[in-house]
């Protein structure tokens, strides 16, 4: 029997260059990218809030006025204000321009108080949206085994992309330079300011895969113990020398997690060899 497949967004939405959707990890209802992805998600909305509060007075609109009114304008952006404040519970659509901005606050709530329900733990209703992202953050894991994870996933995935719709955060998004650990794209690996993730970026062709800062910190320090052949049991370039002796797939790069010793590994490369020299010799 085959192993589920990832019912998040992650593998439905082609923007993140997945061709087709993934496993799912073991026991969970979505990957491991989507895991990650929610995880950032959801740590990223107190900075939302603050990023957004910050630009809530409109840039160059001082003096301006609608013609035929003597009233002076609107002080403050009508959008922003909308998803810093909380507001009706959040209305999924197909379009984000037509329902208008969701509020931060009442969908962080909602899922909140959604996952106090669902796990017997008390909602604090006089928690503020900081410490209610950190709880779910804690409890993402378990999010991840419910059947209504895409639902979550969506939402707050929406969040992020409005915001940065809303006051653009592309200055403060850093190139790293690097080539990307997972995919090898060059200058794709960014940091987006008020975030401790490294996303691979799949709008300039990256993967789309993400990585927590310390992640990425040990993918760096284990740099030099890749090898730089394909596994054979799945095909990614995610050998890693675990030991003197052993050698590992990484999971951390898509990779099956499979393990070799030296000897075993050096059989297994030249039987897939011998598969591949099979099937070019076979091929018309
Ligand atoms: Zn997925
Ligand atoms: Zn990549
Ligand atoms: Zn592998």
């Amino acid at each position: 029997m085959p192993d589920p497949l990832c019912i998040g967004p992650c593998c439905q939405e082609r923007d993140n260059n997945y061709t087709s959707p993934r496993m799912a990890e073991p026991g969970l209802a979505i990957c491991r990218w989507g895991l990650a992805r929610l995880r950032r998600d959801i740590q990223t909305t107190p900075a939302l809030l603050d990023w957004l509060a910050h630009h809530i007075a409109p840039t160059g609109a001082a003096g301006e006025r609608v013609s035929g009114s003597r009233e002076a304008p609107v002080p403050v952006r009508l959008d922003i204000l909308c998803m810093i404040q909380e507001g009706a519970v959040p209305y999924r659509g197909d379009d984000d321009d037509q329902i208008g901005p969701p509020s931060i606050p009442s969908t962080v709530k909602t899922w909140a108080w959604l996952l106090c329900e669902h796990r017997g733990i008390a909602y604090q209703a006089r928690a503020t949206v900081a410490e209610l992202a950190g709880l779910l953050a804690r409890h993402a894991e378990w999010c991840a085994t419910r059947p209504w994870i895409d639902d979550m996933m969506a939402d707050f995935a929406r969040l992020r992309r409005c915001a940065h719709g809303l006051a653009p955060w592309s200055v403060h998004v850093q190139r790293l330079g690097l080539p990307c650990w997972r995919c090898g794209a060059q200058g794709t690996l960014t940091r987006t300011a008020g975030e401790s993730w490294i996303e691979c970026d799949s709008s300039v062709n990256g993967c789309g895969c993400l990585w927590s800062f310390e992640e990425h910190q040990a993918l760096a320090a284990a740099a030099s113990r890749r090898l730089p052949v394909g596994c054979p049991n799945c095909g990614m370039r995610s050998l890693l020398r675990a030991s003197r002796i052993v050698i590992g797939c990484d999971r951390r790069l898509d990779g099956c997690g499979r393990r070799w010793t030296q000897s075993d590994l050096t059989g297994a490369l030249a039987k897939a060899l011998t598969r591949v020299q099979v099937a070019a010799g076979a091929a018309p």
